[in-house]
């Protein structure tokens, strides 16, 4: 186990590329391969996968990780891999050849993570063989599954308490990003963590703005977004499987690639559009709420509520899903007050009114808002029980672009007095739109039919349109001068502090309406990496290249903060590439000159940018000190120093996440390029004898025929080397 914690950040730095910890990664590392267990609510994007990755590396044994999906198993084991780290899922996905492939590998130590379905954990006899493989830790990554208060319940997370009985002295690490406290208390119960250190980052989210826009032509307004942004790829919520499909047709025929997610779709449908969004073969996916969990995908750049969400949780994690990466990303959400009616609606229709009670709680959250003047970080930060100091957030609507106020008392007397008028008229109270069409002298069947055409207060408003008034009509209701009862029709009713109002003429101070889409932003955001645009579409292309050359999502390949880095600082050699974010040894070595290559064929047509120095890349890390030496590439050159530092073949070959054979080849090569490789790792000295006369008898034939000369006693990796340090003998 490598204790000392100084050596922690050069194996972060060699494995992950990282040149530093994000916050409370360190101390949850820490506390975790001391044998505690730990509860960590980190925000999405906060960095979780690390606080067990790290200790994986770090402890001699198997880290086993619980994980709800089969696509969340496979990206991260994909990008293990990628790093180099010796990874493996077991879950349903698996056909039994491959099952037992894996199994035979976890016998015999080949992997440092194993991610496991919590169904599979329940198979008779696999508690027995993770006993026997005596892991360091169990993580339970989106731990809020076991929780049914939370949004993503599934009932066979419960079954990992057991883990808990049959390892009692492993520690467990349990793992979500949920901001509710009931779901926090729910984990840490159901799981039976033994007096877990907590840990609680902040749930603000600095790279992500949040806008509100008022919804009136949503498909064409999502399309001009779009058009903002053409190279970005983001996820469009909206509340209908039949308005995702719709959007995504409407989109593709105004040449935007996208394509729908809903449960509507046969799985496969699903899986197959899920792949094109995380590949970067479409850029935007039209989804339901069905979409989420499980995506990984780190440069999501913007999430688009085309409809309202139910309530401000949903809302924050589905925004959540944007900039997971750290870069300027964006959230913005679609508000219209007939949405609010629509809600409202699916409301009266619940049957348990309970449950009816809690959903228009939450709808009056999200609606307040959605109609907020003040910050909106503030607003969703609060919801969840956090202050946020900042007088300005710089990253939100109201805070970048302050909406103006008016002085609103006349607005507000005839809107109050339009209501007080209908109602003394009729005797019944009507809805928002019936007290607009009112005041804005609309010329309607029902106006007539109700004689409300006659009314004093008809036609008085005609300096606001329909959308002013409606906006004007919901502040009133915030302002507590109107109750908006929520029967099947909801209708308008004065209070008594709104019939005061009226009477006293009080002064009242409204927002001027939201206005367009308005989407400029005073640079710098919070995160911005400026950077060479052009080289960064070059280095785009060249990762998705790399990407789907390995079958994998771009971004398994670099992040697009490592692309950003390098379309900034342009390395020139292979330890400058190393100091970019991401970087590894394995990364360094499988990339380096290609990325190196195109970026000095970009300044052979382009003259080098130059970008204010508030950005610098880490100094120079151990990993770069492993350039090629003469003679041999720089991976041989690591196999060859782990080997002559004493690590045996099976070891290194694990470690890099390659073959065997490759190992043996490397060290072959080594040797042919005149490097010392200790043949008494390999063969006694007796055996030296006893090849060497096979060698010769058979000379100018393959290792095979030697090989068979031995009786097949040896194996062809030692035999190998052998050959090429006699062969280098001979030729020196
Ligand atoms: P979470 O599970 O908390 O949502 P992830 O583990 O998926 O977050 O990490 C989000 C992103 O942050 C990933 O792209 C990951 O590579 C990156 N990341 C994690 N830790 C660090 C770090 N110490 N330095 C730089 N990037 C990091
Ligand atoms: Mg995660
Ligand atoms: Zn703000």
């Amino acid at each position: 186990m490598i204790v000392d914690e100084t050596q922690w950040l050069a194996l972060l730095k060699k494995r992950f590329g990282f040149a530093s910890f994000r916050p409370l990664q360190k101390e949850i590392i820490h506390d975790a391969v001391n044998g505690r267990d730990v509860f960590a609510l980190l925000p999405t994007g906060g960095g979780k996968s690390l606080c067990f990755q790290m200790p994986a590396l770090i402890c001699p044994n198997l880290t086993v990780v619980a994980s709800p999906l089969i696509a969340l198993m496979k990206d991260q084991v994909d990008a293990l891999q990628a790093s180099g780290i010796p990874a493996t899922f077991l879950n349903s996905s698996l056909n039994p050849t491959e099952s037992r492939r894996r199994l035979y590998g976890l016998h015999t130590g080949q992997y440092r993570l194993l991610y496991v379905a919590p169904e599979r954990l329940m198979l008779s006899g696999f508690m027995e063989d993770i006993k026997k493989w005596n892991p360091n830790l169990i993580a339970v990554d989106e731990a809020h599954c076991i929780s049914e208060w939370g949004h993503d319940f599934r009932p066979e997370y419960r079954q990992l308490a057991r883990l808990r009985e049959f390892l009692p002295q492993t520690p467990m690490m349990a793992l979500t990003a949920t901001a509710t406290h009931r779901v926090r208390a729910d984990i840490l119960t159901q799981l039976r963590l033994r007096n877990p250190k907590c840990y609680v980052a902040s749930f603000n989210r600095p790279n992500l703005t949040y806008r509100v826009v008022a919804k009136s032509k949503p498909s064409a307004q999502v399309l001009q977004l779009l058009r903002a942004r053409p190279h970005d790829s983001g996820i469009v919520y909206c509340q209908s499987r039949n308005s995702a499909e719709k959007l995504a047709e409407f989109l593709g025929a105004n040449r935007v690639q996208a394509r729908p997610y809903h449960a509507g779709l046969t799985p496969g449908q699903r899986t197959e559009n899920q792949e094109a969004f995380l590949r970067d073969e479409v850029r935007v996916i039209c989804a339901t709420i069905a979409f989420g969990m499980g995506i990984n995908k780190p440069n999501v750049r913007f999430v688009i509520h085309y409809d309202l969400p139910k309530n401000i949780e949903g809302y924050y994690q589905e925004t959540g899903r944007a900039g997971r990466d750290g870069l300027p990303s964006d959230c913005v959400l679609l508000f219209s007050a007939s949405d609010v009616v629509k809600q409202t609606g699916f409301i009266d229709e619940k049957t348990d009114p309970r449950e009816q009670k809690i959903a228009r709680e939450q709808l009056q959250q999200m609606v307040h808002y959605a109609e907020a003047s003040n910050c909106r970080r503030v607003e969703l930060l609060e919801y969840f029980g956090e202050t946020h100091a900042e007088e300005n957030c710089g990253g939100c609507d109201n805070c970048l672009t302050p909406r103006d106020t008016m002085d609103g008392t006349l607005a507000a007397q005839k809107f109050l007095s339009c209501v007080y008028r209908i109602r003394e008229k009729s005797g019944f109270g009507v809805g928002l739109n019936h007290v607009i069409e009112v005041l804005t002298g609309a010329d309607t069947d029902k106006l007539r039919r109700w004689g409300h055409e006659k009314l004093s207060t008809y036609g008085i408003g005609r300096e606001h349109d329909r959308p002013e008034w409606a906006a004007i009509g919901r502040e009133l209701v915030r302002f507590g001068f109107l109750r908006q009862t929520s029967e099947k029709f909801s209708t308008l009713e004065l209070t008594d502090e709104g019939r005061a109002a009226l009477r006293e003429r009080r002064k009242v101070t409204l927002t001027r309406p939201m206005k367009a889409i308005e989407m400029k932003q005073a640079a710098p955001r919070a995160g911005e990496i400026a950077c060479d645009e052009v080289l960064f579409d070059r280095l785009r292309q060249l990762r998705k290249r790399l990407g789907d050359e390995r079958n994998v999502p771009a971004y398994i390949i670099l992040s697009d903060v490592a692309l950003k880095q390098m379309a900034r600082f342009y390395p020139s050699k292979p330890a400058d590439f190393a100091r970019i974010s991401g970087v590894g040894e394995k990364k360094l070595i499988e990339f380096g000159s290609q990325f190196l290559e195109e970026i000095s064929i970009h300044l052979q047509h382009h003259p080098r940018q130059v970008f204010g120095d508030d950005f610098a890349l880490p100094a120079e890390m151990p990993v770069t000190r492993m350039e090629a030496s003469a003679g041999i590439s720089a991976s041989i050159r690591i196999t060859l120093d782990a080997f002559n530092s004493g690590q045996s073949v099976e070891r290194i070959a694990t470690d890099r996440g390659l073959a065997v054979s490759t190992i043996y080849t490397h060290l072959g090569e080594a040797a042919e390029a005149g490097e010392p490789v200790e043949l008494e790792r390999f063969f006694t000295a007796e055996q030296v004898k006893e090849v060497a006369a096979a060698f010769a008898a058979n000379s100018g034939t393959g290792l095979k025929t030697v090989r068979e000369a031995l009786g097949n006693r040896y194996e062809y990796g030692p035999l190998r080397i052998f050959r090429a340090l006699m062969e280098g003998a001979l030729n020196r």
